[in-house]
């Protein structure tokens, strides 16, 4: 009996984009460059899962969701997640906790635990292995399913095939039918109720309702087409603007060589990313403003980091930590403050002082008390007008 194919929603976007990529993708299995925005996306997606595991009985706060996402990102350099620098990756970093932390502020008095996160489905049907994983599935009772998709791009619209794969999928899947009978026994048949795209940059739901019948079973001609094409090994080349500007096998494809391609395959092949599209040169001012934006967002994330190390820190009582590559140190620092000024300014007057200030702030006033030529009575009458607290200071430097 022959193998079933193997398929999923994103195989069947490639060869619908471009047969001749598909061929390079799958056939010669040469692997794509890791492209920025799928490594931001996989994050996302593992720290949801890691919010909504239905496993854990109980939620975890931001501070776990924020730390989880951390050790998730730092995993890999900002090359390997295909960014062009240490500051894009910086700065995808910064926007992806921003991203929890409204998702926090926006849901988290409505946490509900869900069916299912980041299920890996593979169903055969009709001859193919159609691998599915589906982010999140919800049980709405009576058999019925809401099916719902993160998404991370820039903009997020209707996707319909990808809809229609899914119903696909929840609807025949006996694992999904085993799933369901987990929580409700009585139940024969899955059907899916709803289906939603939820954009975690705006934090937007869209939800649409189950297709018809007839649009899943036209869908699913269009597939199975597909799979025919690809079993009969039609994988002519498609070219056109869009799809070859980004197109990492352009210095193999025959559209631009003008041969078929011989080379090696398999993961462990090679290939040369084509030469990046040539840019304008940006104005002064256009350097100046990104220059401006970079340097303030990497200040702001340095104060937030700061912030959150010093508490971890103190939380657990360590004076010192150390990273893979550097050690940080935290110093307790006794801050002394005066909170009434005329009091201060009237007893410097009266002890002589006022001269030796010139100007009396907080700093020049704390100078007094370790100043050795002031008497110990002024020091002590200083003394009774501060208030005195805790603060901390850190220190970064490379490990020894
Ligand atoms: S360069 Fe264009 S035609 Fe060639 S494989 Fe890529 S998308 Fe297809």
């Amino acid at each position: 009996m022959a193998k079933n194919l193997s398929f999923s929603y994103s195989k069947m976007g490639m060869y619908k984009e471009c047969p001749q990529k598909y061929k390079f993708r799958y056939v010669h299995m040469l692997p794509e460059q890791p492209k920025y925005y799928f490594a931001f996306g996989s994050a996302m997606h593992a720290v949801m899962e890691f919010i909504f595991d239905p496993a854990r009985p109980t939620f975890p706060s931001l501070q776990e969701a924020l730390q989880f996402f951390d050790v998730t990102w730092s995993k890999t350099t900002f090359e390997q997640k295909g960014y062009a620098s240490a500051e894009k990756e910086l700065a995808g970093y910064a926007e992806g906790r921003q991203i929890i932390e409204s998702y926090y502020a926006k849901n988290a008095s409505s946490f509900v635990h869900p069916l299912s996160v980041e299920m890996k489905s593979t169903l055969d049907i009709d001859g193919l292995s159609l691998i599915s994983i589906l982010d999140r599935m919800d049980y709405l009772g009576g058999g019925k399913i809401k099916i719902l998709d993160y998404k991370t791009g820039k903009t997020v619209q209707r996707e319909p095939d990808q809809l229609y794969m899914y119903q696909k999928v929840v609807e025949n899947s006996p694992t999904i039918l085993k799933l369901v009978q987990t929580k409700d026994p009585a139940v024969k048949e899955v059907r899916v109720e709803q289906l939603s795209f939820y954009h975690l940059p705006t934090l937007q739901e869209m939800t649409f309702d189950r297709a018809p019948d007839k649009e899943i079973f036209a869908f699913w001609q269009k597939v199975l087409t597909i799979a025919d094409n690809i079993r009969a090994g039609h994988f002519d080349p498609t070219p056109g603007e869009s799809q070859c500007r980004w197109c990492d096998y352009r210095n193999l494809c025959p559209v631009f060589t003008g041969k078929e391609y011989t080379g090696p395959s398999g993961y462990g092949a090679k290939i040369t990313p084509p030469a990046p599209a040539v840019k304008e040169m940006p104005s002064t001012q256009e350097v100046l403003s990104e220059k401006i934006d970079r340097y303030g967002s990497l200040v702001e994330e340095l104060r937030r980091l700061e912030n959150e190390i010093i508490t971890l820190m103190r939380e657990n009582k360590f004076e010192r930590h150390f990273g893979k590559q550097y050690k940080a140190e935290l110093e307790r620092i006794e801050k002394t403050t005066f909170s009434d000024k005329t009091k201060v300014v009237d007893l410097l007057r009266n002890l002589k002082l006022l001269a030796k200030v010139l100007v009396p702030t907080q700093s020049t006033v704390t100078a007094l008390l370790s100043d050795p030529t002031v008497s110990a009575d002024a020091k002590e009458k200083l003394k009774a007008l501060a208030k005195t607290c805790e603060d901390f200071s850190l220190h970064i430097e490379k490990a020894d």
